[in-house]
């Protein structure tokens, strides 16, 4: 039932660590299980999308979000005979490295190490499969396979790519990994493209007049109007968020069925020797994503009240940072181990990044409330 070009077990590059094969399941289900099982997995509820996640019980939160790209990219996958396991496996691993407090807390990390290599939230989430998790006897980390890691890998500066041998090759060769990655790459800028409009104008940051020009919202928003003229306000925002998602993902299905028609390709490793990918919106959905996307950036990440916060979680995540880095003994038993044997200062940096980025949202705030403010209860 699968295409050709899908992922497929007996095509696999496999894993770093041979393991017999599956029982009862396929390599990309083993790989799905595992990242469900994991506890950085767990920790996806307490961390931020968009809104500091003790700011309300509707808002999306990392896990939220990681379920709704695996369901965007499942459906695309399966209309397109790709491997539908796989898709799921990156769409629920794709976001395990993100720090505390979206992309401040990232930013934050990142400032800290720049002597140090820097931190990516995306070599993050390789680094949680590949290493952080510790929890099988006969390996580090979860052991997956190539095809999974190569989706959690969606970008990657030269200098990292150089250290990641077959993983890192083809940013510095500038091709594309499978479809299936591909697909959950776009998947998740269509997951919060339109959860974003959805928590946007539910928290009040965003007022419906002002997506009036912006031509993916008006038009559906007219068109339920027009169908639907005594509708609630609210249930109109999710019939014209709804009927959004399912207008891109038609016009990524229909074009990509074209591009791959015309690309004459047979086998996944034909689709890893191209240059530009293969799963691409018509030229002009792909405008009005960016149209979309511009005008998220501009009211929505960069409104007052958002950046306030973040301003906040960025000092709480540098303040961290420099109290750990100063004293160790601060540190949990397990991660003062860890760098007692190390005396390399960018290792005992990474130690202590990796630590904190593991931190939700909640735990990031009390530990600095421990350190900073012991006495404020
Ligand atoms: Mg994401």
């Amino acid at each position: 039932m699968l295409a050709g070009y899908a992922a497929q077990d007996n095509t696999s590059r496999g894993r770093r660590y041979p393991e017999p094969a599956p029982g009862n399941r396929s390599e990309y289900q083993r790989d799905r299980d595992r990242i469900i099982h994991c506890a950085a997995f767990r920790r996806l509820e307490y961390k931020t999308q968009v809104f500091i996640n003790h700011e309300g019980d509707l808002f999306r939160t990392r896990l939220t979000h990681s379920i709704e790209v695996a369901q965007i990219a499942r459906s695309i996958a399966r209309a397109l005979a790709l491997n539908e396991d796989l898709t799921e496996a990156i769409a629920l691993a794709h976001d395990l490295g993100h720090t505390p407090f979206g992309h401040s807390g990232q930013d934050a990390l990142n400032e800290c190490l720049h002597e140090h290599g820097g931190f990516e939230h995306n070599l993050q989430s390789l680094r949680v499969v590949d290493v952080l998790e510790e929890r099988y006897a006969e390996f580090p980390g979860l052991n997956l396979t190539f095809e999974t890691r190569e989706g959690i890998l969606k970008h990657c500066s030269p200098r990292n790519a150089r250290e990641l041998g077959e993983l890192g090759k083809r940013f510095l060769d500038k091709t594309q990994p499978g479809l299936e990655a591909q697909l959950v790459n776009i998947a998740d800028e269509i997951a919060y493209n339109n959860h974003d409009v959805d928590d946007g104008l539910r928290s009040g940051l965003l007022q419906q007049e002002q997506l009036a020009d912006i031509g993916l919202f008006a038009e559906q928003s007219a068109e339920v109007r027009r169908r639907y003229p005594d509708i609630a306000p609210r249930r109109a925002v999710y019939e014209t968020v709804r009927r959004m998602i399912n207008h891109v993902v038609t016009d990524l299905i229909d074009n990509c069925r074209r591009l791959i028609e015309e690309s004459g390709i047979q086998h996944i490793e034909d689709v890893r020797r191209r240059s530009a990918p293969l799963i691409a919106y018509t030229p002009a959905v792909a405008e009005e994503t960016r149209e979309l996307k511009r005008f998220l950036r501009q009211n929505l990440y960069a409104h007052e009240r958002v950046t306030r916060m973040m301003g906040e979680a960025v000092k709480v995540v540098r303040e961290l940072f420099e109290a750990f880095m100063r004293d160790p003994a601060l540190l949990p038993p397990q991660y003062q181990d860890k760098l007692s044997g190390q005396q390399h200062p960018g290792e005992r940096a990474r130690i202590v990044a990796d630590y904190i980025a593991g931190m939700t949202d909640r735990y990031a705030l009390r530990e600095h409330k421990r350190l900073f403010h012991p006495s404020a209860g």
